[in-house]
C-alpha cells in the first residue's frame, strides 16, 4: 500500500471551484504516479473551515472517481494555517515507482504552521547559481536567506584595506578577529555590514572574490564565522548557501542540496553578470580559470574544504533554468517532509 499525499487551495467557496480545482489535484496525482481507479483503494480529504459551499469528495464523484472510497472531514481553526485549502490523501496499490507528492497553487510549500524551524543547505563552487537558487527558495518558504560567502568576503575586504596579505596568517587573523562582521535584512534582502559600514556592493568587486578564497582558509576566520552562522540559523528557519554548510555549519540540516555545473558555464555566467554591470574588460578564458583556481583553492584547504556532505542532493544546473532548479529542489524536499 502507498500513499501518496497533495494539496491545492482554492481563489474563493464556491460548488465550481471546489469541484474544478478537486479534479485538477486528482488528475495531477494520477499523471504523477501512473494511476488508474483501479489502484485507488480509498482517498480522504481535509478542507479548511472556509471551505463551505461543496465538499470535495462529492467532487471527486462527479469527476469520475466511481469505485474508490471517499471520505472528506473539515480541519479545526488553525492559527498560521493556508486559508481555502483541500488537502487529501490517497491509498494506492500497485504502484511501481515511489509515490509523488503534489502541491499546487498556494499550496506549493511547506504548512508554516505545522513545520518546525528548519534549515536548508545549499553548497557548491562559484556560479554554479546557489544564491539566486537560495534567494528564491527563501522567498517561497518566506524565511530567511544567509548569504554566507558575503561574510568572507568582508573579512577580505578588511584585509584589502588594510594592506594585509592573507599569506601573513598571523596579521590577517588578527586583523579579522578585530573586525565586526555581520548581517541585517532591508526588504528581505541581506545587506552585508564590515565594522557598521554596508559593504555589499563593495565586495562583490572581482579582485574580493580571490581574496575571500585566500581568507577562507584561515581557521580562526571560519571559527568565527562559522559561530555566527550558527547563531543566525538557531533563531530562524533559513536559507544558507555556502561551501561547508552541509558539512561543517549544519551537519544535522535536515534539507541539504548541492549545486554544482560546468567550469565554463559558470564562467559565461559570471562574465555575463559583470558585463552587465557595465565590466567589459574581462576575458572569458581569464575567467574560467579563475574560477577552476577558486574551486580548488576551496576543494583542497585543510579546514572545511567544499564538498559534497554524503547526504546532501547533488543538483547540476549547467542545462537548467534557474525556474527548473527551483522547482527539483522544492520538489525534494516536499518529497521528505
Ligand atoms: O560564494 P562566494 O563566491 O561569495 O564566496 C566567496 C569565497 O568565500 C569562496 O570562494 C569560499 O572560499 C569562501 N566561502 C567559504 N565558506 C562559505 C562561503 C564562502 O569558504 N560557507
Amino acid at each position: 500500500m502507498n500513499i501518496i499525499r497533495g494539496a491545492i487551495t482554492v481563489e474563493r467557496d464556491t460548488p465550481e471551484e471546489i469541484k474544478g480545482k478537486t479534479g485538477e489535484l486528482l488528475r495531477a496525482l494520477k499523471v504523477a504516479n501512473g494511476l488508474d481507479e483501479d489502484n485507488l483503494k480509498a482517498i480522504i480529504f481535509s478542507t479548511t473551515q472556509d471551505i463551505r459551499s461543496c465538499y470535495p469528495a462529492k467532487a471527486a464523484r462527479e469527476c469520475g472517481f466511481e469505485k474508490t472510497a471517499l471520505f472528506s472531514a473539515a480541519e479545526p481553526d488553525i492559527e498560521g494555517a493556508l486559508p481555502l485549502c483541500i488537502r487529501v490523501m490517497i491509498f494506492a496499490e500497485g504502484l511501481t515507482e515511489k509515490e509523488k507528492h503534489v502541491y499546487l497553487g498556494k499550496a506549493a510549500s511547506l504548512r508554516r504552521d505545522i513545520s518546525r524551524k528548519f534549515a536548508v543547505a545549499l553548497d557548491g563552487p562559484a556560479g554554479s547559481g546557489k544564491s539566486t537558487i537560495a534567494k528564491a527558495l527563501a522567498a517561497a518558504y518566506g524565511i530567511l536567506y544567509l548569504d554566507t560567502g558575503a561574510m568572507y568576503r568582508a573579512c577580505a575586504l578588511q584585509l584589502y584595506r588594510k594592506g594585509i596579505s592573507p599569506e601573513d596568517a598571523a596579521a590577517a587573523e588578527a586583523a579579522i578577529e578585530e573586525a565586526d562582521v555581520d548581517v541585517r535584512y532591508e526588504n528581505g534582502a541581506q545587506r552585508t555590514l564590515l565594522n557598521g559600514e554596508d559593504v555589499s556592493d563593495e565586495i562583490r568587486k572581482n579582485e574580493i572574490s580571490m581574496l575571500a578564497s585566500s581568507v577562507a582558509k584561515l581557521g580562526s576566520v571560519r571559527k568565527k564565522m562559522v559561530q555566527k552562522q550558527r547563531e543566525i540559523a538557531g533563531k530562524q528557519s533559513c536559507v544558507l548557501d555556502g561551501r561547508d554548510i552541509g558539512t561543517a555549519v549544519l551537519p544535522d540540516a535536515p534539507f541539504k542540496f548541492f549545486v554544482t555545473a560546468d567550469a565554463r558555464v559558470r564562467a559565461e555566467r559570471r562574465w555575463k553578470e559583470l558585463r552587465e554591470k557595465g565590466n567589459t574588460q574581462i576575458d572569458l578564458d581569464e575567467l574560467t580559470k579563475e574560477i577552476e583556481a577558486r574551486d580548488k583553492q576551496d576543494a583542497n584547504r585543510a579546514v572545511s574544504p567544499l564538498r559534497r556532505a554524503a547526504d546532501a542532493v547533488t543538483v547540476d544546473t549547467s542545462n537548467m533554468t534557474v525556474e527548473q532548479a527551483v522547482a527539483f529542489i522544492r520538489e525534494k524536499i516536499q518529497e521528505k517532509i
